[in-house]
Order: C-alpha cells, then sequence, then structure tokens
C-alpha cells in the first residue's frame, strides 16, 4: 500500500478541494468531477491515470472504474446513460474515489458500482463503497462551504436545499441533505418513504442523541403516519410546512415538508424537530447508524 493510499476520503476530498480553490475560486461551483478526474490523476500517477469519462449501457449498474492498464489506457471512469445530472455527478465522483483510494486493491477489471452501492454509508458492511460515497459527497459539497452556505443553527426549508442542490453544487436534493444532517446543530430527521412505507430514515446528530430516529432496518415495515402527505401519495402542490402534533411522527410535535419525487415514487419528508423536545440519553447502550437502511434500492440520489 501507498503512502497516499493510506489517506481516507477525507483527506482526498480536502486535497481535491484546496486545489479547485486555489485554480477557480468562487467558480468552482457546482464542481466539474470530470475534468477534475482527467486533469488531476495524470499529475498524482502519470503511468496510470484516469484517461477517459463516458456514457455507456451498463448492465445492472450506475457506475464503473474500468482497468484499462493492460491496453496502456490507464483507467476508465464509465456511467449510466439517462442519469439525471446530480447522480451523473456523484456517481463519477464516487468512481474518483475508488480510484484515489481503492485502486491498488480493485477487483479484476476493476469497480462496478450499483445504484445501492451510491447508498451505502455503512462502513462496517461495505467500507470501499461507503468511502468512496464520503469522497463524493465531500468533494461536491464541502463541509466548509456548506457550512457557509447555511448557518449551523438554521432551520433550512426543502426549498432552500432544492435551490443549493441544483444551482451551487449539482447534487441531488436527498445528497444536499444528508450532507446538512451530518453538520447541523439543529435537530431534523430525513425520511425517505415509497408507498406509504419508510425506506429509510437518517437524523441529524443532535436529534439521534436525543433519542429522536427510526428504525428502518428492523424486520416489520415501518408505516408513514395517516397525517403525513407522503402516506397516500397526495400532496398539495402549493402546501408548505404541516405542524403535526405529539404522536403523530414521534412522541413530540414535529413540522414536516414534504417534497413527493415523481422518477422513483419516493416521498421526502424532512421533519424539523423543537430544540428542546425529547430527552438527551445519558448514557446511550447502543445507537443505530445515523443512515438507518431497510431496503437500500430507495432512490437516496434521484
Ligand atoms: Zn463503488
Amino acid at each position: 500500500m501507498t503512502a497516499a493510499e493510506q489517506k481516507g476520503p477525507d483527506w482526498w476530498a480536502n486535497r481535491a478541494s484546496v486545489i479547485l480553490r486555489t485554480t477557480l475560486g468562487e467558480e468552482r461551483f457546482p464542481i466539474d468531477v470530470e475534468q477534475l478526474a482527467l486533469e488531476w490523476t495524470p499529475m498524482l500517477d502519470p503511468a496510470a491515470p484516469i484517461t477517459k469519462v463516458a456514457a455507456r449501457e451498463l448492465e445492472g449498474c450506475d457506475g464503473a472504474l474500468v482497468d484499462a492498464r493492460h491496453r496502456g489506457k490507464g483507467w476508465g471512469i464509465a456511467y449510466a446513460k439517462g442519469m439525471t445530472e446530480g447522480r451523473r455527478r456523484f456517481t463519477i465522483g464516487h468512481e474518483l474515489g475508488h480510484y484515489l483510494l481503492h485502486r491498488h486493491r480493485a477487483p479484476e477489471g476493476g469497480f462496478n458500482c450499483r445504484q445501492e452501492d451510491m447508498a451505502t454509508w455503512d462502513h462496517e458492511r461495505s467500507p470501499q463503497e461507503s468511502e468512496a460515497n464520503r469522497f463524493a459527497a465531500r468533494l461536491l459539497m464541502p463541509l466548509d462551504d456548506l457550512r457557509r452556505q447555511i448557518p449551523p443553527r438554521e432551520a433550512v426549508s426543502l426549498e432552500k436545499f432544492g435551490r443549493l442542490a441544483d444551482e451551487r453544487y449539482g447534487v441531488s436534493l436527498t445528497a444536499c441533505v444528508l450532507q446538512w444532517l451530518e453538520i447541523t446543530e439543529r435537530r431534523a430527521i430525513l425520511v425517505v418513504s415509497r408507498e406509504g412505507y419508510v425506506l429509510w430514515a437518517k437524523s441529524s446528530k443532535p436529534a439521534l442523541r436525543s433519542g429522536a430516529f427510526f428504525r428502518t432496518r428492523s424486520a416489520s415495515p415501518l408505516s408513514v403516519p395517516p397525517a403525513s402527505p407522503a402516506a397516500g401519495g397526495w400532496l398539495d402542490p402549493g402546501s408548505e410546512s404541516i405542524p403535526h402534533s405529539a404522536g403523530v411522527w414521534l412522541d413530540e410535535p414535529v413540522v414536516e415538508e414534504v417534497i413527493l419525487s415523481d422518477l422513483y415514487d419516493l416521498g421526502i419528508s424532512l421533519l424539523h424537530l423543537g430544540d428542546h423536545g425529547g430527552h438527551d440519553l445519558d448514557e446511550p447502550d447502543e445507537l443505530p447508524d445515523a443512515l438507518d437502511l431497510m431496503n437500500t434500492r430507495s432512490g437516496v440520489l434521484s
């Protein structure tokens, strides 16, 4: 293992951010990850850089890091045709992450990554996939920049997330909210559902610490409460925040914002919790993973 390979995803994402900030300044957003891969990797590994980034018909995969060294062509990144721009950008970032972090330990032929691999944040279960995702998220949405865009105490609306995701970072709404949940000081939970059932949920750290989270990995599927617009697929497009009393989502009041994603038939609910609701767990025996996945084919990056 080389010294560079021992560096983790945060180190590499930070390194890339420094280069982009130095060369492009404010103009660096949204990150042109394709250009970065093609121009940066020849400096890192002149003998085997990334030489091509292209759309392909990929059977059952969203992206691939292709080993073309036997043909003297270094490595290539392929992404599935027909993706949204946000998913395309994240996928290329994910494969660049594999190149930087894992190419010396790559399986024969390279990496083939399925849609669920792009939604894997569980390091124990799938270290390489979760590291590639962590790199991609931190490359596309650097935490220092996200902190400048959203003050830590701000109760951000889904509408603002939508703008940041579309205009600044060029990523999916869910990818942007997930990154914010890593750093916010507010108590909030993102719940992604389909047909009235919770697919997965992620709590911010303050929410998790106060015991506000959903266990979606357990055997029985968790239903969306009937009072939520995500329960029955009805949604008034003009509706904004919906206040729920205690007992609807949690044993405390929450304010819910929902959008329905027609792409994957998903309900995306952002639950805003009060500052003083819940109770701090003194010595939690067991906390769930921040991102608790029941069904990984949930279009986390839709
Ligand atoms: Zn992968």
